[in-house]
């Protein structure tokens, strides 16, 4: 089915002939129809599938036909980094319109975001602290409000979020439309889209927490303190043009992007101990290539969405199987390939063989031949010193892969760039309304 029969605005299918969808995905074919009708919809979608578009087309679409000048779409969503993302996706797709987003989110000035409120910006993309604030201080006016969308429900309710959402729906106008997206329906977010919706078309695509098509995974048995060394092994001899590495908390996050850097690769760190603008830079410069490992932990990779990343490596298990889900689906972004590797210590094969159980798979077991499984604790100044070279092959067949021919040829040369890279962020929000 063709965007055109979907009944959207032509300045709307403009821009996704400028952005090169070609046709709209299942979940977009199903909700952006249900929105345009006036529908509540509840719609079980993970990221990766198009979920964004699939809101904010119909969205648009609605609001080229009301008056301009007043707030009449608040999306919520929980992560600074998704709240960024979905003010990208939205300035592409209202670019030929004059309709004009604002983004609400922390770690960055108020006063330009009371501006744009003032200013009447027609949507507004916020997480629910932020937003919050500016309701406190009578600074957000959304008596014209006609669309709340809740964006990962679920995780806003892993985060906390819970409390701050219900206050914020209570000083809403009840009369609206409300739309509720989550990758997983645990019975809370159940009970509050029964509060919050009304009468709403439900949609699911594909399977609950399953994994994109296109992702080969495989778990890396290794004693706990000889991890960094294997993810060290790994790069160094393996072809991986753009790597994310997860890791449990912020410390080790910052410990093991040091330790990379200093095997001479291009590195940058996300977590939420750094300023917002350190993480959009860490954010843009691993999505122009400038680094080629972005090291991160769970709750600030949420929803990072970086086309070419070839390689997730998890340096730990995760404790939730939807998070190594959601991990591992920043790789093969629409519907291209990558790889997945989890390196696994004997006391987390418990947290592996339920995530297998949830994804309805054993991860295949990989063992290096050319890695010193048997090594004492590394020092710190075995930076450079590592066991073996090796031809490349990771002898655990089949899992050395890369997607894009050319790409810069990175896999063995490295540049040598730190943490906090110079060059100004670029391209983005020349169009930003406020
Ligand atoms: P999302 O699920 O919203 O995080 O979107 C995942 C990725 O798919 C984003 O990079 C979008 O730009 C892209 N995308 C969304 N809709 C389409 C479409 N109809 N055709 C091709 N790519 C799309």
């Amino acid at each position: 089915m063709p965007f055109k029969a979907l009944g959207l605005d032509p300045k709307l299918l403009q821009a996704i002939h400028d952005l090169r969808y070609e046709a709209p995905t299942p979940i977009q074919a199903e909700a952006i129809p249900a929105i345009i009708g006036g529908r509540d919809l509840i719609a079980t979608a993970q990221t990766g599938t198009g979920k964004t578009a699939a809101f904010l087309l119909p969205i648009l679409h609605q609001l080229l036909h009301l008056p301009h000048g007043h707030t009449q779409a608040l999306i919520i969503t929980p992560t600074r980094e998704l709240a960024q993302q979905i003010d990208d996706v939205c300035l592409g797709l209202a670019y030929h319109t004059s309709l004009r987003v604002g983004l609400l989110v922390g770690g960055t000035a108020m006063s330009p975001q009371e501006k744009a409120l003032r200013a009447g910006v027609e949507l507004i993309v916020a997480t629910p602290g932020r937003l919050l604030d500016h309701m406190r201080q009578n600074q957000a006016r959304f008596d014209q409000l006609h669309t709340l969308v809740l964006d990962e429900a679920d995780r806003m309710l892993d985060m906390g979020f819970l409390p701050d959402l219900k206050r914020i729906v209570a000083r809403l106008p009840a009369r609206k439309q409300t739309l509720l997206f989550s990758a997983t329906m645990p019975p809370v977010i159940a009970k509050l889209a029964k509060e919050i919706l009304r009468n709403p078309q439900s949609i699911q695509i594909g399977h609950r927490s399953a994994p994109a098509v296109g992702i080969t995974q495989a778990a890396y048995p290794v004693p706990e303190h000889l991890k960094t060394p294997l993810l060290r092994h790994l790069l160094r001899h393996m072809d991986m043009p753009s790597v994310l590495v997860f890791t449990r908390t912020k410390m080790m996050a910052r410990r093991l992007a040091r330790i990379i850097a200093g095997d001479g690769f291009s590195v940058a760190e996300l977590h939420s101990n750094l300023t917002q603008p350190q993480r959009n830079r860490a954010m843009d410069g691993f999505r122009r290539g400038d680094f080629q490992v972005l090291v991160a932990t769970n709750i600030a990779a949420r929803g990072l969405d970086v086309d070419h990343i070839t390689h997730v490596i998890s340096h730990d298990v995760p404790n939730v199987p939807d998070d190594y889900v959601h991990r591992i689906g920043r790789t093969a972004r629409a519907e291209a390939e990558g790889d997945a590797f989890v390196l696994v210590s004997p006391a987390e094969e418990k947290s592996l063989s339920q995530i297998e159980r949830q994804i309805g798979q054993r991860l295949p077991r990989v063992t290096l031949p050319d890695f010193d499984y048997k090594q004492a604790v590394p020092t710190r100044d075995q930076r450079s010193g590592h066991s073996g070279r090796g031809s490349g092959g990771s002898g655990g067949g089949g899992q050395r892969r890369t997607r894009r021919g050319g790409g810069g040829g990175r896999s063995e040369g490295k540049s040598s760039q730190h943490n906090g890279n110079k060059r100004p962020s670029q391209g983005d929000h020349s169009r930003r309304h406020h």
